[in-house]
């Protein structure tokens, strides 16, 4: 993995403890997780270049080292479907985050492929002074934020941990393809929660992943959304 050694060496040489999104992602893919294809446009005419490469409909995200939780900046647009849209949220994406950070350093936007509705889910790794580095599992928006409707196992996992995580969260019944919605690939994640935990259980100097969110299908799923956090030296 000379990729992920190199993407974290990058980081701390620029003391850096966050990785960006596209670099986070670059990691996880590294492992064998499946993320949305995501490139930095660094002006407005290469955000409609990278958006008719990658193909309608794209995001846009902002992308800024001083800027962690996009949404809260006005900082991803979804679901655009052409220049016209691309430009518009780029230029909104810019405006609202240099009035609500007007100190932040802003590399651009990140354009990514729009990945089609699923059951959002998040994974995730945090680290528990005394016992390591701890692996989540958990349904996605109000169910974590509301509900702390999360499973948590401590590193390494097997496949029955992996299991078990996934069967005892409450809103389990919603991966089963609840109301007519399609059921979310569980063995699929399972094996998600796997190849975290062997990436993470391998490369200690990882503090922190968050996942947030993946969307599970059918068949497979995918990041959407991604952060690693490396110790602070
Ligand atoms: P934040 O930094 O605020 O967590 P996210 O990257 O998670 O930003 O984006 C916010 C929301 O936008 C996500 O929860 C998801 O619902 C939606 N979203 C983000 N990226 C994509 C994508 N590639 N395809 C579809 N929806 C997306
Ligand atoms: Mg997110």
């Amino acid at each position: 993995m000379a990729n992920v050694t190199e993407i974290l060496n990058q980081a701390r040489k620029e003391k850096r403890t966050v990785l960006t999104e596209i670099e986070s992602k670059k990691v996880l893919r590294a492992v064998g997780i499946t993320c949305t294809d995501t490139r930095l446009a660094p002006t407005r005419e290469n955000a409609v270049a990278l958006s008719s490469e990658i193909g309608y409909p794209v995001v846009l995200k902002i992308s800024s080292k001083d800027i962690t939780h996009k949404s809260d900046a006005g900082g991803v647009k979804v679901n655009l479907k052409d220049k016209a849209d691309v430009e518009r949220a780029y230029d909104e994406i810019m405006t609202s985050a240099r009035k609500k950070f007007p100190n932040a350093v802003i590399e651009g936007v990140t354009v990514q492929s729009m990945a089609k509705p699923g059951i959002e889910v998040i994974m995730g790794i945090v680290k528990d002074p005394s016992f390591g580095p701890v692996i989540m599992f958990g349904l996605g928006g109000v169910f974590v934020e509301l509900l702390k409707d999360v499973a948590f196992r401590i590193v390494p996992i097997e496949k029955s941990d992996a299991e078990d995580m996934i069967n005892e969260i409450k809103g389990k019944k919603l991966l089963e393809g609840y109301r007519g919605q399609e059921p979310a690939d569980v063995a699929y994640l399972q094996q998600m929660l796997l190849k975290l935990s062997d990436f993470v259980n391998a490369t200690p100097e990882i503090e922190e992943i968050d996942m947030n969110p993946v969307f599970a299908y059918k068949d497979g799923a995918v990041v959407v959304d991604a952060r690693i956090i490396l110790p602070a030296a």
